[in-house]
């Protein structure tokens, strides 16, 4: 693994993002959940990425799907383009299982509930 983080960031995955998806952190922002979950799709841990889904929105989550969109893309690369307040917008770069390259390019809104944020839904571009 190199200097950076998958999400972007100037530090190793091991000092970013993995210490949120193991669960010894809470994101601390909108933007640091986001770049968690991003990395979370890179690396496969889809739990992590329902858990910090807004719990009323988890039991309607397509786990297979998920799970199914995370492992056949290629993650290339996060740009997260502003953070705000509750939203976030980010351009995600991936390839795609037919090897096409894709931009998911969102604009995020995060909930804060019983003392951690959480996702809740996105506009999409
Ligand atoms: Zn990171």
């Amino acid at each position: 693994m190199g200097k950076k983080c998958y999400c972007g960031q100037l530090k190793p995955f091991s000092a970013c993002c993995a210490s949120y998806i193991r669960g010894e952190l809470l994101a601390e922002s909108p933007e640091i959940l986001m770049r968690s979950r991003y990395s979370a799709y890179v690396t496969g841990a889809i739990e992590y990425l329902v858990q910090t889904t807004a719990p009323e929105l988890q039991g309607a989550l397509n786990i297979v799907e998920i799970q199914k969109w995370a492992r056949e893309n290629t993650w290339k690369m996060l740009e997260v383009l502003s953070a705000e307040g509750n939203e976030v917008e980010f351009k995600a770069h991936y390839r795609d299982r037919n090897g096409k390259l894709v931009v998911h390019h969102e604009r995020s809104r995060f909930i804060y509930e019983a003392g951690r944020w959480f996702y809740q839904d996105g506009d999409f571009y």
